[in-house]
């Protein structure tokens, strides 16, 4: 039995000492958050990928780059909270609101298993009006129908939402959402996503995320799910109102509550159920059709002339989250998007600070399936899935639909064997031979990339109150 000991930080070292980077490659030493700030803001973005690339080989190997086939079903819109990052949701008795029947479920998951799909991505709004036993029959009537299906789903947001919702017995939080997920996991709840990360900043947070949980509730839920034994993902959305500070504090929590798992639950206790963290994916906000969208980007005229060249973002974060949005007057009023650069660049930080997260996953959904191919040489092992539905992102304006044969080419074509996995990164299917997905096409004209399926009209009603995210909370 192997004991879990996480690599020790040198912090004497600058962020772009070759010997602490080499250290970092071959796990033996770990980023502090100064030298992850350090590389995410002063590294050039070649030294950077190669650093990331490395230490990817060294976990990963260096022939084999994954994909999973799975379908993200969105199963209702309505929700309590009212993130404005957001063009899903849909408050209660909108004539947009939709809940899906379970019938329609069936029918989607039918689909996903009929081209060898494997898993569902389940996630929804936050909606009051349906009960525990809701839940518990559907999980239920999944599992009779499709046994061979990973039911990935419940982010901790709507754990949280559970919890109010359902009243359930215990005297800590934790105590409640276990009750819950026990429950849910008796009936066929395999993993949880880790949707609803963003940034976990507290100043971030409750400007972006109106009615969503707090980072800590956030990490308990995962913490409990790491409790009895289930794999997560960890997730972070970026190139918002955030400063750079933002991102290696978030990545530093989830480092530090993975250690917790893998010490308390893991190989470090010879009984433990193992539950942790298995992969962290990061991607850019999407502007199109949110409240947060209609921000003006940084620097507005007049704006670097009134408050200096420093972004907002930056002059209120901190690395251990302890910053406070009156640091900077304009704090939340103003966006710094992230392009393809800086979404490559916070990707590779998160291989390098990372050390005990085994996937990393690019993000070709909201990039781009050329940015998510080149994300493979920036620290990624895994291209995430091929996308049947999404709704989410999409209502935000993203519109990249591969389908596997694309996505093998894109692996393929960036120098690896492109391979199908499951959810715990098992190798399904390896295309190494001539009847590979990608090497049968012999027209590829009807295997471009194409536009995502959208549930709903992605209209989104503006009210007055979204409009003044920068200055309400
Ligand atoms: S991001 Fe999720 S929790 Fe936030 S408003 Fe949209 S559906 Fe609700």
């Amino acid at each position: 039995m192997t004991i879990y000991t996480p690599p020790q930080e040198h912090p004497e070292h600058d962020a772009l000492d070759a010997g602490l980077l080499a250290a970092v490659v071959r796990g033996e030493a770990r980023l502090s958050p100064e030298q992850g700030l350090g590389l995410l803001t002063n590294a050039q973005t070649n030294t950077l990928g190669r650093w990331a690339d490395a230490r990817c080989r060294a976990v990963h190997g260096a022939s084999v780059r994954t994909y999973v086939i799975d379908r993200n079903i969105n199963y209702t819109n309505v929700c309590t909270a009212r993130c404005t990052f957001c063009a899903f949701y849909r408050r209660q008795g909108d004539p947009e609101a939709y809940t899906l029947e379970y019938e329609q479920l069936f029918e989607k998951i039918e689909a996903l298993s009929a081209i060898g799909g494997t898993q569902i991505l389940m996630q929804g709004g936050m909606n009051p009006d349906l009960s525990l036993d809701w839940y518990l029959t559907l999980l239920r009537e999944i599992k009779a129908r499709y046994p061979h299906i990973h039911v990935h789903a419940f982010s901790p947001p709507e754990f949280i939402e559970f919890v109010s919702f359902f009243d359930p017995p215990g005297a800590t939080l934790a105590d409640k959402c276990r009750w819950v997920m026990v429950r849910l996991k008796e009936a066929g709840l395999d993993s949880i996503p880790g949707g609803g990360g963003e940034v976990f900043a507290p100043a971030v947070r409750t400007k972006i995320g109106l009615g969503k949980c707090s980072a800590e509730a956030w990490l308990t839920v995962m913490n409990v799910a790491h409790s009895l034994g289930m794999f997560t993902s960890a997730t972070m959305m970026f190139g918002h109102i955030e400063g750079h500070a933002d991102r290696v504090h978030h990545m530093r929590l989830v480092r530090d509550w993975q250690d917790r798992a893998l010490l308390g639950f893991g190989e470090g206790t010879p009984d433990g159920p193992g539950g942790h963290y298995t992969a962290f994916i990061s991607w850019p906000f999407q502007r199109e059709n949110t409240p947060l969208g209609r921000l003006k980007e940084w620097p507005a005229p007049g704006d670097v002339e009134q408050y200096g060249e420093a972004y907002p973002g930056d002059a209120v974060a901190r690395l251990d989250g302890s910053g406070t949005k009156n640091l900077h007057p304009e704090f939340g009023r103003r966006l710094r998007l992230a392009g393809a650069t800086q979404y490559l660049r916070t990707q590779a930080v998160s291989r390098l600070m990372l050390d005990n997260i085994y996937s990393i996953g690019s993000s070709w959904v909201t990039m781009g399936p050329h940015i998510g191919q080149i994300a493979l040489h920036f620290g990624a092992n895994d291209m995430g899935s091929v996308m049947m539905e999404e709704n989410v992102v999409s209502s935000a304006g993203t519109t990249y639909c591969l389908d596997e044969a694309v996505l093998c080419r894109l692996i393929r074509d960036a120098g690896f064997t492109p391979a199908q996995r499951n959810n715990r990164y098992d190798v399904v299917r390896l295309h190494a031979g001539a009847t590979s997905p990608d090497r049968v096409v012999s027209d590829w004209s009807d295997h471009r990339a194409k536009r995502l399926h959208v549930e709903q009209a992605p209209a989104i009603v503006v009210n007055s109150a979204d409009l003044t995210v920068g200055a309400t909370t």
